[in-house]
């Protein structure tokens, strides 16, 4: 299961409602423990997508890069990936499966109308054909 602790969680939600129309994307950075993973930080990343943001979004590999060693800077691993669907529900396309690593979580945010909907949290599988959801906690 994935946790994301208040503060991470509010840069999230603003990142994704700043963004929209377009999708944002960003870094969950935390502790994990066992089964259990905290998220305490998040890192808003540039969509580098070159074309309609609304639909798509892109990670430079080197922005993930640096948010892996932010991570190991402060103690902490790179526990997963947060993206924003705009005017579009918190489910895992076919896109974003080509894009996953299976050993990242990987949190949508629904945006609609501007403001944040729902979230979900979701875990590909390594041949990328699937993920499942995961349980996820966050503030309300
Ligand atoms: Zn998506």
């Amino acid at each position: 299961m994935i946790r994301i602790e208040r503060e991470a969680w509010d840069k999230m939600v603003a990142h994704a409602q700043d963004t929209y129309p377009n999708e944002c994307c960003g870094a969950m950075l935390g502790m994990i423990d066992g089964e259990r993973k905290n998220v305490s930080v998040a890192i808003e990343l540039d969509n580098a997508f070159d074309g309609g943001q609304e639909e798509r979004y892109e990670l430079r590999p080197e922005d993930l890069l640096q948010a892996d060693r932010e991570a190991r800077r402060q103690g902490m691993d790179l526990i997963g990936i947060f993206h924003s669907h705009p005017d579009c529900d918190a489910y895992f396309s076919e896109t974003d499966l080509k894009n996953s690593c299976p050993w990242y979580s990987f949190v949508v945010l629904s945006v609609k109308r501007g403001a944040f909907d729902h979230a979900n949290s979701f875990l590909p599988n390594a041949e990328q054909t699937a993920a499942e959801k995961e349980e996820f906690e966050h503030p309300s």
